[in-house]
């Protein structure tokens, strides 16, 4: 079956005691005992290790990467903190330098606590990528398209350098979807996802997922970090992830469109100093990114001409955009991201993170194009 049709057929079964075609929310924390307790009655024991609802989104998530097994957790961070914790103590990690800032602040300041090591480096240089190896790395962590420069990493690449040295492969494919890329099909073991951004899609849900390429690799160690460390997500995020995968194929195709035809509108901008948009071809990850995208997906920063203060006036100015964070809902939103990430921030004061919603792109055009004329 082809992908879109999976996504809206998958934990889809209708609901055996009712008939019910829409999946039910089931808020039950505790599911009844087998008389012997010598196994789960019905699947399910404790909300916290798993839930029903939970469990359809999960299968959903399966087929939507191509995998082999997926955990739903209550945040995109849970999830990649889950992963981090799961190795042994001692482990190294090798985190890009450009990755979501929360996913670098556990890398920094969390992963020393729990008796780990991480290195950082560009990797777009897959030789410092290599060189960044030791006899204790464990992981590599790659984001692509990165947060928030858009920078492009070739995953065939990082997937051999990582094996080739007993390593896992561990993808954010948040910015992408797996609408967009396959990074369990490039050679990623793990494909980690903020479900708060494309798949629920309207801006109301927080969740976060792992899905494994091989069940036997770390599925149980991950369970039992979910369950043991509490990041477990609601039934109800996992009913709002799930209703937002059914419509994510058409949504993406659509932010995509959208936000080449922006970039290609703004890429000679006198305003402005870059377009960082992998669709265009003067970016440098163009062509790792034609070969591994089907397309360039919704989101673009724009390096603003001047610094901090012009850069923060074109966000002030924007009418049919929101000044707001995050990404992947229907509605475009722009931010200052310095601002956002704090003090720790290695963003470039002038960069404003762009991302393109679903309404018309000549809307769209026209307010970015208003704003930056100041
Ligand atoms: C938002 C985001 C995260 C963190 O996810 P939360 O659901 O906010 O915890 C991780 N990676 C990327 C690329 C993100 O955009």
């Amino acid at each position: 079956m082809k992908l879109e049709t999976l996504l809206i057929h998958s934990g889809a079964d209708v609901d055996p005691s009712t008939g019910a075609v829409a999946p039910p929310i089931h808020l039950s924390t505790i599911f009844e005992h087998a008389p012997d307790n010598s196994e789960p009655l019905h699947d399910h024991l404790y909300i916290r290790e798993s839930n029903p609802t939970q469990s359809r989104l999960e299968e959903a998530l399966t087929a939507a990467e191509g995998g082999a097994a997926a955990l739903f957790f209550a945040s995109g961070l849970g999830a990649s903190a889950a992963v981090l914790q799961s190795l042994p103590s001692g482990s190294h990690v090798v985190l890009p330098r450009d990755v979501y800032h929360g996913v670098r602040k556990i890398g920094h300041e969390f992963v020393p606590r729990w008796g780990g090591s991480v290195t950082a480096v560009d990797m777009t240089d897959l030789d410092a990528v290599r060189a960044a190896l030791t006899p204790d790395t464990r992981l590599i962590w790659a984001e692509t398209p990165s947060n928030p420069l858009l920078r492009i990493v070739d995953l065939v690449a990082l997937a051999e350098i990582a094996h080739d040295h007993g390593a896992r492969l561990v993808v954010d494919n948040t910015f992408a979807t797996p609408i967009l890329q396959r990074p369990l099909e490039l050679g990623a073991d793990i494909v980690m996802h903020s479900t708060t951004k494309y798949m629920g899609g309207h801006s109301d849900v927080l969740g976060g997922a792992l899905v494994l390429k091989e069940r036997a690799s770390s599925y149980d160690e991950l369970f039992e970090v979910r369950s043991v460390l509490g990041a477990a997500g609601s039934p109800f995020n996992a009913w709002l992830v799930l209703r937002g995968l059914r419509s994510m194929a058409c949504r993406v195709e659509r932010h995509a469109s959208n936000a080449l035809a922006v970039a290609k509108a703004l890429a000679d901008h006198p305003a402005l100093e870059a377009v960082y948009y992998p669709g265009l071809p003067e970016h440098p990850g163009h062509d790792i990114a034609r070969r591994q995208m089907s397309a360039y997906g919704g989101m673009l920063s724009l390096s603003v001409r001047g610094g901090r203060e012009q850069a923060v006036a074109v966000a002030s100015r924007v009418r049919i955009f929101t000044n707001a964070t995050s990404l992947g809902g229907v509605e475009s939103l722009i931010e200052h991201r310095a601002s956002s990430e704090g003090p720790t921030s290695t963003t470039p004061q002038n960069l404003l993170r762009v991302s393109i919603g679903l309404e018309h792109v000549d809307d769209l055009k026209a307010d970015l194009l208003q704003a930056l004329e100041g």
